[in-house]
């Protein structure tokens, strides 16, 4: 430390023993050389107008890419991999410099107008920033103005290249933090970025990926904010990418799962172990699916795939859901739909808002939320996994299948009388629960379908019909995915930052992503 120090130190005594006025010298020269070297840095910006490499540049790139590969041929233990690698090594500064023209030369044609109001800004001057970019760093010049209507200083060109305020990722980096960040913690994300040839911090990336959530946040309001008046709704259905050839059903799945997250007493861990309180909250997370009967199919190994299908999640809440999963249900179809059907499982907060949003829904319980339910009663009656308990439970498994509510509801009653107080409660749960869903629960006619399909015998009803889910599988394995994600293991999360992650990865598997990075054409299907 003090080896370090030691020249500085001296210089400071040496300054010290100047004069004042051979001070004042020294400090006006130093300002003047560092005031020559940011015009002459902000000239040569001003100057550019086209992204280019001269020729002793690519010339340079040419013979140090030729060295690196020379290096590697007298390598026979070297591979392609080390070609790629050093392949992009050289090319690493070239497009950097490319880049940071290219941006130079974008930024150099904006004109110097208000994005939002088109004002020409006043009190004009030029600024330089740096950015993180796929290629490295760059800096950029670019001049910036007051806009006296909306009473702001603007940056037209930050707008025009896609870059934040304060924040120094570009686009690219952007949506890479975001998707790093979705897929996998901050300290993998880190790993594998610096594999695709990104130096990003883990700082860098958390903060930005928090700041691109924050914004798919905002484009989701948005497009909520289309459910507000029936001009915007029409649009919205006519969005539709082509019409309805023959009619269809669309089902609607909903389920809920638990998040672990830290509240505004995080950091007091200490003090609230002290006073035997827990610092951890759980909240749940909403979740919805829709698609089109006619979208789900079976594979070779007759697995269930459903091509096309929206997602909806979020821990702000069943209206949020609600207004979330409409919307959704709006854009996959709703209002052409020939029949709409809601599977869920019994929790009665689902039915209360699936009645609301969706008065024309078929409600339907999963089928197997019903069995488990009878198979609690088996278990409290004769024992777990009990030979008798087995033999008890099959025939009214078989009655919920015939659509036999009323006839199950009446052998659990019978078995009333000859219970303790305790179990007999119990049991009046179970009985009010198949009460309340009884309506809900028509299996028949899918299983008869099924069976006819299996038998050769089906008709081309019965073939659409075996389709339609018995349960809520489809947003049960969602809801377990994002749970890999979201509960791993020490893994917390605020209410602020988990609600942006979940809109980020739910914007990623409904195929919206462009919405939010256009530069990345996406298309494939993700589900
Ligand atoms: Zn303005």
């Amino acid at each position: 430390m003090t080896l370090i120090n030691t020249p500085t130190r001296q210089a400071r005594r040496a300054r010290a023993r100047q004069t004042p006025a051979a001070q004042n010298q020294r400090l006006t020269e130093e300002i003047m050389t560092q005031g020559a070297a940011q015009a002459a840095a902000a000239a040569q910006a001003a100057a550019v107008t086209k992204g280019y490499l001269n020729d002793p540049e690519l010339q340079a790139w040419r013979t140090d890419l030729e060295a690196r590969l020379a290096i590697i041929h007298q390598h026979p233990e070297q591979n392609l991999g080390h070609l790629e690698e050093a392949i992009a090594a050289a090319a690493q500064e070239p497009l950097r410099l490319l880049a940071q023209r290219a941006a130079q030369a974008k930024a150099n044609a904006t004109p110097c107008q208000c994005h939002q109001c088109q004002e020409e800004l006043t009190d004009q001057k030029y600024l330089s920033r740096s950015i993180d970019s796929r290629f490295g760093p760059l800096v950029l010049w670019r001049r910036y103005g007051w806009c006296p209507q909306c009473e702001t200083w603007r940056f037209p060109a930050d707008h025009a290249l896609g870059l934040a305020k304060k924040a120094p990722a570009s686009p690219y980096v952007q949506e890479l933090s975001a998707l790093l960040v979705t897929k996998m913690p901050p300290e993998q994300a880190v790993a594998v970025a610096q594999r695709l040839g990104l130096d990003l911090s883990r700082c860098l990336l958390h903060r930005e990926a928090h700041r691109q959530g924050l914004r798919a946040q905002a484009w989701r309001a948005q497009t909520l904010a289309q459910l507000d008046t029936w001009e915007d709704l029409q649009q919205l259905a006519g969005d539709l990418e082509r019409p309805p050839t023959q009619p269809f059903t669309l089902v609607i799945e909903i389920d809920a799962w638990n998040i672990r997250e830290r509240g505004e007493d995080w950091g007091q861990t200490q003090a609230l172990r002290q006073q035997g309180k827990k610092p951890e909250r759980w909240h749940w997370v909403y979740m919805g699916t829709v698609f089109r009967l006619d979208h789900r199919g079976q594979t070779a190994g007759q697995r269930a795939v459903i091509t096309q299908r929206g997602y909806v999640a979020t821990r702000l809440g069943l209206d949020a859901l609600m207004a979330q999963l409409y919307r959704e249900a709006i854009q996959r179809g709703l209002g052409q739909a020939q029949q709409v059907l809601v599977i869920a499982d019994g929790a009665v907060w689902i039915w209360n808002l699936v009645q609301d949003r969706f008065p024309y829904a078929r409600q339907q319980l999963d089928l197997w939320h019903a069995d488990e339910h009878l198979w609690a009663v088996a278990h409290d009656l004769y024992g777990r996994g009990t030979p008798e308990a087995c033999a008890w439970v099959a025939p009214l498994l078989q009655q919920v299948r015939d659509d036999q509510t009323s006839a199950v509801i009446a052998s659990l009653t019978e078995l009333k009388p000859r219970l303790l107080e305790t179990q007999q409660k119990q049991l009046q749960t179970q009985i009010e629960y198949f009460e309340h869903n009884a309506h809900r629960m028509k299996y028949k006619e899918v299983m008869a379908a099924r069976k006819a399909v299996e038998a050769g015998t089906a008709t081309a009803e019965q073939i659409k019909l075996a389709h339609q889910p018995l349960g809520s599988g489809a947003i049960e394995s969602t809801c377990h995915q994002y749970q890999c994600r979201f509960k791993r293991t020490g893994q917390f999360w605020t209410t602020a930052g988990d609600e942006a992650l979940l809109c980020l990865e739910t914007l990623w598997r409904n195929g919206r992503w462009h919405e939010l990075y256009p530069h990345a054409k996406f298309s494939a299907a993700l589900n």
